[in-house]
């Protein structure tokens, strides 16, 4: 069949998340023409194959698209919520994004949209993609660059079978079949220890399975953050800057690693699930007070590494294996979320690789790139304001992540018009603490200026703390 020929400024391959961050601020900043393509049915990527009692991570204040809020801005009063600032639902996320694309992105005339198709080209001169469904094939002539909006490689269990063999007789589902639980089980046991474990056995325990009855696989501890430690809004603003602060003063007081999570710890920046357990992992999960206090009602914490195979009776680890039961549901929560990448340059030639340039905060990511496409034209230029920021994984990424944070953050500063949209982002966080502050509210402007000092320091003293990463 003849390739349907397209042109257009900009290919974006993906419809995420950050995909759809980009776009909007491109759309804002420039008159360009923007071809969408996605493999999804609808925008919004991963959330598409999500669990159906995922929720964001984060207040629903500072995700989505710049140009657009999303939720109602009021918190929540659930009993695990502690009243803090609403977190959207998958199914809410899905919804915004959609009416971002129908409302704002396609009457624009300046995006084309194709859901169901898949880019198959070279990401270098051969631009092409056709549809899952109909199978017509298009080429593209891209007159300015590509977009990689595929680098998060998001690995939900709905998209990813576990890595482990299941023996027959074995009942082992994806967290996403939890809810079609239609008669009680004897015993449940948890695999994963991250924000899907997390999310599985506080389901559980909502839905008033006894504690004594789970069964928790963790291969690695995580370090946690307090959700109620990154709230938007000046009614948490003492909390959310002087946590920053404590963070910033752990780092410059630190005279060893171990000695740094331990004064994070005490601040309360970061919180473990067993505080006997030394964390080995670190991947920005977020939980409150409560729902720490609920997971620590588990006792039956399994901690021989990760699982190999699961037979009718057992469990068979790196480290050992444990007894199981055929009547038992095996909820696989293994999946590795976000991928760790190789060191990439954001912007490399003719592609902007749409990678995070700030810490674990995607969107804000996606579109601040857009920003610097934009209004800037030197490519060594634009890569010193968007180095890219690791994926955490382990512990010490949380060091690795503000070296490369602080220096973004510096720049951007130096940078007028950067400086001025940041101010205005609804996706920056800081933006959405400050925001509506008074000259006269002189106790919160001093905070500012100590948490700017602070930051000063910090930025002095992580190259020595990344030297003593092995
Ligand atoms: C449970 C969960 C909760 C989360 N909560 C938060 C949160 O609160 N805050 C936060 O900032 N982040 C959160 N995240 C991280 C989340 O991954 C990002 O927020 C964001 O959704 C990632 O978007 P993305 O566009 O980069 O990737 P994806 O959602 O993975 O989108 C990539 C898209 O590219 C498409 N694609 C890939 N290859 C091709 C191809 N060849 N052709 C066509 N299309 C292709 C895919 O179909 C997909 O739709 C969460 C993640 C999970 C799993």
């Amino acid at each position: 069949m003849d390739a349907t020929p397209i042109a257009t400024d900009y290919l974006v391959i993906g419809a995420g998340a950050a995909a759809m961050a980009f776009v909007d601020t491109l759309l804002n900043e420039t008159n360009a023409s923007i071809v969408m393509v996605d493999r999804h049915a609808q925008p919004g990527g991963h959330w598409n194959d999500a669990y159906p009692f995922v929720r964001l991570h984060q207040p629903s204040a500072c995700y989505g698209v710049n140009s657009r809020e999303l939720g109602s801005g009021k918190k929540d009063q659930t009993e695990l919520s502690e009243g803090l600032y609403e977190l959207a639902s998958g199914a809410q996320v899905l919804s915004y994004f959609e009416q971002v694309m129908n409302q704002q992105f396609l009457p624009s005339g300046r995006v084309r949209y194709f859901p169901m198709c898949n880019y198959s080209g070279d990401r270098v001169g051969d631009h092409r993609f056709s549809s899952l469904v109909s199978g017509e094939n298009y080429q593209v002539q891209v007159r300015k660059k590509l977009v990689d909006a595929t680098h998060a490689q998001t690995a939900v269990p709905s998209t990813h079978p576990p890595q482990y063999r299941v023996e027959p007789g074995v009942q082992c589902v994806p967290l996403n079949d939890l809810p079609k639980t239609r008669h009680p089980h004897p015993g449940y046991v948890v695999v994963g220890s991250g924000k899907t474990g997390i999310d599985a056995c506080l389901w559980l325990l909502q839905n008033g399975v006894a504690p004594a009855t789970i069964c928790w696989i963790m291969p690695n501890d995580p370090w946690l953050i307090d959700r109620a430690n990154v709230q938007p809004g000046q009614d948490s603003f003492e909390r959310t800057i002087g946590g920053l602060t404590a963070q910033f003063e752990a780092i410059v007081a630190a005279d060893s690693i171990p000695d740094l999570f331990a004064k994070l710890e005490a601040a309360g920046q970061l919180l473990r699930i067993d505080e006997s357990v030394e964390p080995t992992a670190y991947r920005c999960a977020t939980v409150t007070q409560t729902e720490l206090r609920e997971l620590r009602r588990i006792d039956n914490i399994v901690r021989l590494g990760r699982v190999r195979a699961i037979e009718p009776t057992r469990i068979v680890l790196e480290q050992g294996s444990i007894a199981t039961d055929p009547s038992a549901l095996h909820i696989d929560c293994s999946a590795s979320a976000i991928p760790i990448l190789p060191a990439m340059k954001v912007f490399d030639g003719g592609t902007i690789n749409l990678l995070m340039v700030s810490s674990c905060q995607p969107v804000f990511s996606a579109a601040l790139i857009a920003y610097v496409e934009s209004h800037l034209a030197d490519q060594t230029e634009m890569n010193a304001f968007c180095m890219m920021v690791p994926v955490p994984r382990v512990p010490t990424d949380w060091i690795r992540i503000w070296a490369a944070n602080l220096g973004n953050q510096q720049r951007w500063g130096q940078h007028e018009g950067l400086a001025r949209w940041l101010k205005q982002s609804r996706l920056y966080f800081l933006t959405t603490v400050v925001s509506g502050l008074l000259e006269t509210d002189t106790e919160k402007l001093e905070q500012l200026r100590r948490l700017s000092a602070s930051r000063e320091r910090a930025r002095a003293s992580l190259p020595q703390l990344l030297a003593a990463i092995a």
